[in-house]
């Protein structure tokens, strides 16, 4: 029987069988050698390991590799996750031996170049953002929104101010408000208004003297730009407190406009977004954070310091919030992010940006016929379109269509966020991507919506061509077997 590579894989448990080998070891030629662990302690066989030879490995494996959706196989449209593509010249640079082969704890003056890149490279994300100083040590952005909330807390708390409370506007990321927890603050929400943006007349009201920090995505989870946000930081700074922008969508902003000249205090980027290094399971991610010279003497340690035409890592800094992450935090992103600033330059990042509006803008202008458009502020890097009408009419749900988009071969895009959407389609297409592809999701979506109308089943159904079906994902979280056991 023919085997398609679409058909579930098996467990190298399954395909186990008694003596296939992988490997074959010489034969001792130097005798018996004393371990020093008795004789009935060394077993011969592990029981139930699987026996495979090297070719049933390999191709378990690459089998497996093959169902996985990635960036390299196509449109890619989750919303808030930027998965642009990722320039292999990148790729070549961190492979440079000089960079991929050192060592953190090498001394300084053997690493001048790593540590010159760095300092550069901070340098760079400093002017695209209209910030004073930069950490790289974060690992992802969520990390960078921990240590931007450390700084806030000990630039306050060194004032004798030490505030309790973070306000967060409803269309912010998710991660924002378990940051500010996880710093022990107490969180209060903001409102959103019509417009999609944040109300800052409830800002106003709310603003007071047990106010730390407001965290504000910009733009935020609509894909909407805080067009007032020169209004939100003079209330919260007349207030007493800080303002956090979280800069993960950077992407929409890149040479446009700077949060520093609005006045942000302090945010973090995300460089496995914007900066083009890989993401998910190609990570690791890097989340470095952008702050003003006021907060500067609490940067975590080591910072770079450049005297003259050396760099040196500085450790004595008595006001750190200490080390937020190993070294110097994930190198070989940085070494990307830098290749990609570089090979860009400043004129390339604005046309970046400027693309990106415009394909989130092409799908609006295509889409918005066939999905309900809930905010009609003008799009930034994503649009967030909703099921509403389509639900009311054939029953078919967001879940339904990003299910249905895998039978079309296409990654689904973000679903039910942010929460302020029914039924929320949050589309991201990436500067990177073309007219046909866009053109060829576009066609896959109203296909799926004229689906929808004449054989909603088809949809509810979703996928049909994938190795595993439908998953009732309540159950996949609440009881997920972690562990595979014979039947
Ligand atoms: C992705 C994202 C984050 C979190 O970044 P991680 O690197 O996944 O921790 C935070 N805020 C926004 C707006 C994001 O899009």
């Amino acid at each position: 029987m023919a085997r398609s590579l679409r058909e579930p894989e098996k467990l190298l448990f399954e395909i186990s069988r008694k003596n296939h080998e992988g490997y074959r070891t010489p034969a001792n030629d130097v005798g018996d050698v004393p371990v020093g662990i008795e004789d009935a302690y060394l077993r011969e066989d592990i029981p139930g390991f699987p026996e495979v030879t090297e070719v049933e490995v390999v191709r378990h494996f690459t089998r497996i590799s093959h169902w996985n959706y990635a960036l390299d196989d196509g449109l890619y449209p989750l919303g808030s996750c930027t998965m642009k593509h990722n320039p292999r010249i990148n790729e070549r640079a961190a492979r440079l031996p000089g960079f991929a082969e050192s060592h953190p704890l090498q001394p300084c003056a053997t690493t001048q170049g790593s540590l010159r890149l760095m300092h550069e490279l901070e340098g760079y994300l400093a002017e695209i953002t209209g910030m004073d100083r930069v950490t790289l040590q974060p690992a992802a952005g969520a990390q960078g929104e921990l240590t931007g909330v450390l700084l806030i807390r000990a630039y306050l708390t060194s004032r004798g101010d030490a505030r309790r409370v973070i306000l967060i506007p409803d269309s912010a990321h998710g991660t924002n408000p378990a940051s500010a927890a996880l710093c022990g603050y107490g969180i209060e929400e903001i409102r959103s208004g019509p417009d999609g943006c944040v109300d800052v007349e409830h800002l106003r009201e709310r603003m007071g003297k047990d106010v730390a920090a407001v965290m504000l995505t910009n733009p935020n989870t609509l894909g909407i730009f805080e067009s007032r946000i020169q209004e939100v930081c003079s209330i919260v700074h007349d207030g007493g407190g800080l303002v956090y922008m979280d800069g993960a969508n950077m992407n929409a902003m890149l040479g446009l406009t700077r949060p520093g000249d609005a006045g942000v205090d302090v945010l973090h980027l995300n460089l496995h977004k914007t900066f083009t290094t890989p993401h998910g399971g190609g990570g690791p991610g890097s989340g470095p954070v952008a702050l003003k010279k006021m907060l500067a003497p609490f940067l975590p340690v080591p910072v770079i310091e450049k005297e003259g035409d050396t760099f040196r890592l500085r450790h004595d800094m008595p006001h750190s919030i200490g080390k937020i992450r190993s070294f110097q935090g994930n190198f070989g992103m940085l070494v990307r992010a830098y290749t990609y600033i570089r090979t860009m330059g400043p004129d390339g990042l604005k046309e970046a940006a400027e693309t990106a509006i415009l394909n989130a803008n092409y799908l609006r202008g295509h889409l918005d016929d066939v999905l309900d458009l809930p905010y009609d502020a003008p799009s930034l890097h994503e649009v967030v379109l909703s099921d509403r009408t389509l639900e009311e009419t054939t029953g078919v749900k967001a879940l339904d269509l990003a299910k249905r988009l895998l039978d079309y071969g296409f990654h689904p895009p973000t679903v039910y966020f942010p929460l302020i959407v029914k039924g929320a389609v949050m589309i991201e297409p990436t500067e990177t991507e073309s007219r046909e592809e866009l053109d060829t999701f576009i066609r896959a979506i109203k296909s799926i919506v004229a689906e929808a109308r004449s054989n909603p089943e088809i949809v509810k159904t979703a996928p049909h061509t994938t190795p595993v079906r439908r998953l009732d994902e309540a159950s996949a979280a609440r009881k997920p077997r972690l562990r595979w056991k014979p039947e």
